[in-house]
Protein backbone atom coordinates (compact mmCIF):
# COMPACT_ATOMS: atom_id res chain seq x y z
CA UNK A 1 0.00 0.00 0.00
CA UNK A 2 1.14 3.67 -1.25
CA UNK A 3 2.17 5.54 2.26
CA UNK A 4 -0.45 8.46 2.24
CA UNK A 5 0.54 11.38 1.81
CA UNK A 6 0.55 14.14 4.25
CA UNK A 7 -2.03 16.58 3.32
CA UNK A 8 -0.93 20.40 3.88
CA UNK A 9 -3.47 23.70 2.96
CA UNK A 10 -6.65 23.10 1.60
CA UNK A 11 -7.94 19.88 0.88
CA UNK A 12 -9.46 16.67 2.39
CA UNK A 13 -8.22 17.98 5.74
CA UNK A 14 -10.60 21.01 5.77
CA UNK A 15 -13.26 18.46 6.19
CA UNK A 16 -11.75 17.01 9.18
CA UNK A 17 -12.05 20.31 11.34
CA UNK A 18 -15.53 20.16 12.66
CA UNK A 19 -17.70 23.25 12.32
CA UNK A 20 -18.42 24.42 15.75
CA UNK A 21 -14.88 25.02 15.57
CA UNK A 22 -14.96 27.07 12.59
CA UNK A 23 -17.99 29.27 14.17
CA UNK A 24 -16.09 29.75 17.37
CA UNK A 25 -12.41 28.72 17.91
CA UNK A 26 -11.46 26.31 20.63
CA UNK A 27 -10.30 27.55 23.67
CA UNK A 28 -7.95 24.33 23.42
CA UNK A 29 -6.26 23.06 20.20
CA UNK A 30 -3.95 20.82 21.34
CA UNK A 31 -2.83 17.30 20.01
CA UNK A 32 -1.04 14.88 22.50
CA UNK A 33 2.36 13.74 21.17
CA UNK A 34 3.74 10.41 22.36
CA UNK A 35 7.92 9.32 21.59
CA UNK A 36 9.36 6.30 22.74
CA UNK A 37 13.63 6.43 22.07
CA UNK A 38 15.48 3.28 21.15
CA UNK A 39 19.19 2.86 21.14
CA UNK A 40 19.99 4.03 17.91
CA UNK A 41 21.58 7.29 16.42
CA UNK A 42 23.02 8.51 19.95
CA UNK A 43 26.77 9.75 21.06
CA UNK A 44 26.99 7.30 23.93
CA UNK A 45 30.21 4.82 24.04
CA UNK A 46 29.72 1.21 24.81
CA UNK A 47 28.20 -0.34 27.12
CA UNK A 48 25.64 2.80 26.83
CA UNK A 49 25.66 3.24 23.00
CA UNK A 50 24.51 4.93 21.62
CA UNK A 51 21.28 7.18 21.97
CA UNK A 52 21.80 7.05 26.13
CA UNK A 53 19.42 9.52 27.93
CA UNK A 54 20.29 8.51 31.26
CA UNK A 55 22.19 11.07 33.33
CA UNK A 56 22.92 8.22 36.11
CA UNK A 57 24.17 5.35 34.93
CA UNK A 58 27.68 6.20 34.54
CA UNK A 59 27.65 7.64 31.17
CA UNK A 60 29.85 10.39 30.28
CA UNK A 61 27.98 13.75 31.12
CA UNK A 62 28.73 15.12 27.94
CA UNK A 63 27.40 12.41 25.63
CA UNK A 64 24.09 12.49 27.71
CA UNK A 65 23.92 16.08 27.08
CA UNK A 66 24.25 15.82 23.44
CA UNK A 67 21.51 13.16 22.89
CA UNK A 68 19.25 15.19 24.77
CA UNK A 69 19.66 18.25 22.94
CA UNK A 70 19.59 15.99 19.62
CA UNK A 71 16.40 14.37 21.46
CA UNK A 72 14.67 17.93 21.94
CA UNK A 73 15.66 18.59 17.54
CA UNK A 74 14.31 15.50 16.45
CA UNK A 75 11.08 16.48 18.46
CA UNK A 76 11.31 20.06 17.32
CA UNK A 77 11.00 21.21 20.92
CA UNK A 78 13.10 23.40 22.88
CA UNK A 79 15.58 21.86 25.20
CA UNK A 80 15.21 23.62 27.95
CA UNK A 81 11.31 22.12 28.21
CA UNK A 82 12.60 19.27 28.64
CA UNK A 83 11.06 18.15 31.82
CA UNK A 84 13.44 14.50 33.88
CA UNK A 85 12.86 12.87 36.82
CA UNK A 86 15.16 11.78 39.93
CA UNK A 87 13.10 8.45 39.34
CA UNK A 88 13.17 6.25 43.38
CA UNK A 89 11.25 3.23 42.44
CA UNK A 90 8.20 5.13 44.77
CA UNK A 91 4.65 6.27 43.93
CA UNK A 92 5.14 10.24 44.14
CA UNK A 93 4.18 11.99 41.22
CA UNK A 94 5.03 15.88 40.68
CA UNK A 95 2.39 18.39 38.74
CA UNK A 96 4.76 20.25 36.71
CA UNK A 97 3.51 23.94 35.72
CA UNK A 98 6.30 25.49 34.13
CA UNK A 99 10.36 24.77 32.94
CA UNK A 100 12.13 23.19 35.63
CA UNK A 101 15.74 24.36 36.75
CA UNK A 102 16.37 20.28 37.19
CA UNK A 103 14.38 17.54 37.66
CA UNK A 104 11.67 17.27 40.61
CA UNK A 105 13.44 15.28 43.34
CA UNK A 106 12.44 11.77 44.55
CA UNK A 107 9.24 11.04 42.08
CA UNK A 108 8.33 8.50 39.56
CA UNK A 109 4.99 10.55 37.90
CA UNK A 110 5.25 14.07 35.94
CA UNK A 111 1.98 15.38 35.43
CA UNK A 112 1.19 18.68 33.76
CA UNK A 113 -1.19 20.63 31.75
CA UNK A 114 0.70 22.92 30.44
CA UNK A 115 1.23 23.04 26.34
CA UNK A 116 5.29 22.51 25.42
CA UNK A 117 6.34 20.92 28.70
CA UNK A 118 8.14 17.79 27.16
CA UNK A 119 7.75 15.18 30.40
CA UNK A 120 10.22 12.36 29.57
CA UNK A 121 10.83 9.03 31.93
CA UNK A 122 13.85 6.82 31.59
CA UNK A 123 13.42 3.16 31.36
CA UNK A 124 15.54 0.09 30.33
CA UNK A 125 12.54 -3.04 31.79
CA UNK A 126 10.34 -0.89 33.38
CA UNK A 127 7.57 0.42 31.74
CA UNK A 128 7.10 3.98 30.38
CA UNK A 129 3.39 5.04 31.06
CA UNK A 130 2.21 7.99 28.82
CA UNK A 131 -0.99 9.40 29.71
CA UNK A 132 -3.20 12.16 27.62
CA UNK A 133 -6.41 13.31 27.74
CA UNK A 134 -6.65 15.03 24.65
CA UNK A 135 -9.95 17.01 25.57
CA UNK A 136 -9.37 18.24 28.56
CA UNK A 137 -5.36 18.73 27.59
CA UNK A 138 -3.16 17.46 30.39
CA UNK A 139 -0.59 14.35 30.08
CA UNK A 140 1.63 12.69 32.35
CA UNK A 141 4.79 10.72 32.02
CA UNK A 142 5.44 7.82 34.71
CA UNK A 143 8.56 5.11 35.22
CA UNK A 144 6.34 1.85 36.84
CA UNK A 145 8.50 -0.98 37.88
CA UNK A 146 7.58 -3.75 40.02
CA UNK A 147 7.66 -1.64 42.90
CA UNK A 148 6.18 1.13 41.42
CA UNK A 149 2.91 -0.71 40.42
CA UNK A 150 2.71 -2.50 43.79
CA UNK A 151 2.78 0.87 45.33
CA UNK A 152 0.26 2.26 42.92
CA UNK A 153 2.17 5.22 41.10
CA UNK A 154 -0.11 4.98 38.09
CA UNK A 155 -3.09 5.52 40.00
CA UNK A 156 -1.44 8.29 41.65
CA UNK A 157 -0.67 9.74 38.44
CA UNK A 158 -3.98 9.60 37.15
CA UNK A 159 -5.54 10.87 39.83
CA UNK A 160 -3.38 14.28 39.88
CA UNK A 161 -4.60 14.24 36.04
CA UNK A 162 -7.90 14.54 37.45
CA UNK A 163 -7.48 16.87 39.73
CA UNK A 164 -6.26 19.09 37.05
CA UNK A 165 -9.46 18.19 35.27
CA UNK A 166 -8.40 14.92 33.07
CA UNK A 167 -11.62 12.36 33.17
CA UNK A 168 -10.40 8.77 33.25
CA UNK A 169 -13.03 8.12 30.03
CA UNK A 170 -10.83 10.54 27.91
CA UNK A 171 -7.50 9.44 28.93
CA UNK A 172 -4.97 7.67 26.57
CA UNK A 173 -2.64 5.16 28.05
CA UNK A 174 0.52 3.79 26.00
CA UNK A 175 2.38 1.38 27.68
CA UNK A 176 5.87 1.75 25.95
CA UNK A 177 8.41 -1.03 25.66
CA UNK A 178 9.62 -3.38 28.78
CA UNK A 179 10.42 -6.98 29.87
CA UNK A 180 8.10 -9.38 29.08
CA UNK A 181 6.31 -11.81 31.52
CA UNK A 182 8.38 -14.69 29.57
CA UNK A 183 10.89 -12.80 30.76
CA UNK A 184 11.01 -11.59 33.84
CA UNK A 185 11.20 -14.26 36.59
CA UNK A 186 10.33 -13.43 40.36
CA UNK A 187 10.26 -15.11 43.63
CA UNK A 188 6.47 -16.32 44.24
CA UNK A 189 6.29 -13.76 47.08
CA UNK A 190 6.95 -11.21 44.98
CA UNK A 191 4.39 -12.35 42.47
CA UNK A 192 1.85 -12.17 45.23
CA UNK A 193 2.43 -9.00 46.34
CA UNK A 194 2.64 -6.93 42.61
CA UNK A 195 -0.58 -9.73 42.19
CA UNK A 196 -2.85 -7.65 44.99
CA UNK A 197 -2.71 -4.21 43.29
CA UNK A 198 -2.67 -5.48 39.67
CA UNK A 199 -3.70 -9.44 39.29
CA UNK A 200 -3.20 -9.50 35.70
CA UNK A 201 0.13 -8.84 36.30
CA UNK A 202 0.96 -13.02 37.37
CA UNK A 203 1.95 -14.98 34.88
CA UNK A 204 4.61 -17.99 33.97
CA UNK A 205 7.91 -17.49 32.72
CA UNK A 206 9.48 -19.67 29.83
CA UNK A 207 10.72 -21.88 31.93
CA UNK A 208 7.05 -21.97 34.15
CA UNK A 209 8.18 -20.06 37.12
CA UNK A 210 6.44 -17.09 38.68
CA UNK A 211 7.10 -14.65 36.36
CA UNK A 212 5.20 -10.54 36.01
CA UNK A 213 3.85 -9.16 33.00
CA UNK A 214 3.78 -6.08 34.25
CA UNK A 215 1.93 -4.05 31.38
CA UNK A 216 -0.24 -6.93 31.66
CA UNK A 217 -1.21 -5.94 35.17
CA UNK A 218 -1.31 -2.61 34.50
CA UNK A 219 -3.57 -2.28 31.76
CA UNK A 220 -5.77 -4.22 33.91
CA UNK A 221 -5.39 -1.63 36.48
CA UNK A 222 -5.92 1.42 33.77
CA UNK A 223 -9.32 -0.06 32.95
CA UNK A 224 -10.55 -0.64 36.11
CA UNK A 225 -9.82 3.10 36.53
CA UNK A 226 -11.96 3.83 33.41
CA UNK A 227 -8.83 4.83 31.39
CA UNK A 228 -10.87 4.64 27.85
CA UNK A 229 -7.80 3.47 25.85
CA UNK A 230 -5.11 1.20 26.45
CA UNK A 231 -2.74 0.63 24.23
CA UNK A 232 0.65 -1.86 24.77
CA UNK A 233 3.91 -1.47 22.75
CA UNK A 234 4.55 -4.86 22.25
CA UNK A 235 8.36 -4.63 22.43
CA UNK A 236 10.36 -6.48 24.58
CA UNK A 237 13.66 -4.85 26.16
CA UNK A 238 15.34 -8.19 26.90
CA UNK A 239 14.42 -9.56 23.52
CA UNK A 240 14.57 -6.66 21.43
CA UNK A 241 18.38 -5.53 21.13
CA UNK A 242 17.47 -2.02 19.68
CA UNK A 243 16.18 -1.43 23.17
CA UNK A 244 18.44 -1.02 26.73
CA UNK A 245 17.93 -3.26 29.05
CA UNK A 246 19.10 -3.98 32.07
CA UNK A 247 18.05 -7.15 32.93
CA UNK A 248 19.84 -8.36 29.40
CA UNK A 249 23.03 -6.17 29.69
CA UNK A 250 23.43 -4.96 33.65
CA UNK A 251 25.55 -1.74 33.22
CA UNK A 252 23.70 -0.10 30.37
CA UNK A 253 21.58 2.95 29.11
CA UNK A 254 18.19 4.53 28.93
CA UNK A 255 15.68 5.06 26.82
CA UNK A 256 13.20 7.14 27.61
CA UNK A 257 9.47 8.11 27.10
CA UNK A 258 8.28 11.17 25.95
CA UNK A 259 4.87 13.23 25.97
CA UNK A 260 3.65 16.48 25.70
CA UNK A 261 0.80 18.51 24.19
CA UNK A 262 1.52 20.26 21.42
CA UNK A 263 0.07 23.27 19.95
CA UNK A 264 -2.36 22.40 16.85
ZN1 LIG B 1 10.75 -10.91 26.55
Amino acid sequence: MPPTPRTLGAGPCTEAVPERHLAAPPTRSLRPRRVVTDRRGGRSSSPYDAFNLGGHVGDDPDDVAANRARLARELRVDPGALVWMEQVHGAGVAVVEGRQAGPPPAVDALVTAEPGLVLCVLVADCVPVLLADPVAGVVAAVHAGREGVRQGVVTAALGAMVDLGARPADVQALLGPAVCGADYEVPRAMQVQVARVARDAAVRSRTGTPALDLRAGLAQVLRGAGVGQVVTDPRCTVEDRRLFSHRRDGVTGRQAGVVWLDAA
